[in-house]
């Protein structure tokens, strides 16, 4: 099987580390590297811009691809997103200068939009709008007088404020995702599953401590999540150990919780795969 896989940019590690973490086993590219092989599977990982890939996966050239939601999306490709993966999180947002009059997207009829997203832009503003394709430093368009607005990927917005700018609307959320035809092979589906079940996994921490009997019910209403927790006998009488899985991003306010609460030898540990 053949994955395309960003060759540079901010999804290039993150990938290779999914198909590391989903136990692959890939050979470590070199920063040249135009393909690597995987030690554990028949899959070659070839290396492309991470803008081509949708064609690659539409033209058969490759069984599935990693790429951005917001490239799938701009390029218009006839492929079918096979899983989210979780990283390479942002969204494209429509921003004017600060100074600006505009409120939200409606007024901006007829205005001219530089961005490096034409189609999307076309598609997601209301029409008439203008637009001035520009690829790179989209930022300082409005204040060269190129444009009035911009849209562009923002994740923590730290970029349009530096550059005086204020969002108006988000576009669209964009995520890397894997990719694949229309009908994709099974080994395609199959990586697909794989990948979500690591993606799932890095979302969360199996959690065990001990607690005495009569405070489990306190505890137990603490463990958010749809699976009930584990509740286990010790050896010292009126003591339960409870296991658990809960959301990566809760620990912080958890355990504190948990120990108020009556939590002892409190464990956590990170989960390889979830599935089912
Ligand atoms: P790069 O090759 O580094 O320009 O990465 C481009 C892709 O990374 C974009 O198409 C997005 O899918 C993703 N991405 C995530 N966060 C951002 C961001 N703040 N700015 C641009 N791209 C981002």
């Amino acid at each position: 099987m053949r994955i395309a896989v960003p060759s540079k940019g901010r999804l290039r590690e993150p990938s290779i580390q999914l198909i590391q973490d989903a136990g692959l086993g890939p050979e470590t590219p070199s920063d040249r590297a135009l393909a690597f092989p995987c030690r554990n599977a028949p899959v070659e990982a070839l290396l492309v811009r991470a803008d081509d890939v949708p064609e690659y996966v539409q033209d058969g050239v490759v069984d599935c691809g990693i790429t951005g939601l917001d490239i799938v999306r701009e390029r218009g490709a006839d492929v079918e997103v096979l899983a989210e993966l979780g990283f390479g999180a942002c969204s494209l947002q429509v921003a004017v200068p600060m100074e600006s009059e505009v409120t939200d997207v409606e007024m901006l009829r007829g205005a001219r939009v530089a961005t490096s997203f034409p189609a999307l832009a076309r598609e997601l503003l209301p029409a008439p709008i203008e637009i001035a394709d520009v690829h790179g430093s989209v930022e300082l368009a409005p204040r060269l007088g190129l444009a009035d607005a911009i849209v562009d990927l923002v994740s923590s917005g730290s970029t349009l404020r530096t550059n005086g700018l204020r969002s108006v609307a988000v576009l669209l959320e964009s995520q890397a995702v894997l990719v694949g035809p229309r009908e994709p092979a099974a080994d395609a589906v199959q990586l697909a599953g794989v990948f979500r079940s690591v993606v799932e996994a890095r979302g969360a921490r199996y959690l065990m401590l001990n607690a005495p009997e009569d405070k489990l019910a306190a505890i137990c209403a603490l463990v958010p999540g749809s699976r009930a927790p584990s509740v286990l006998p010790l050896s010292e009488p009126g003591m339960v150990a409870v296991h658990s899985l809960i959301p990566a991003a809760d620990v912080w306010r958890l355990l504190p919780e948990l120990e108020a609460a009556g939590a002892t030898s409190i464990l956590l540990v990170p989960v390889e795969r979830m599935l089912g």
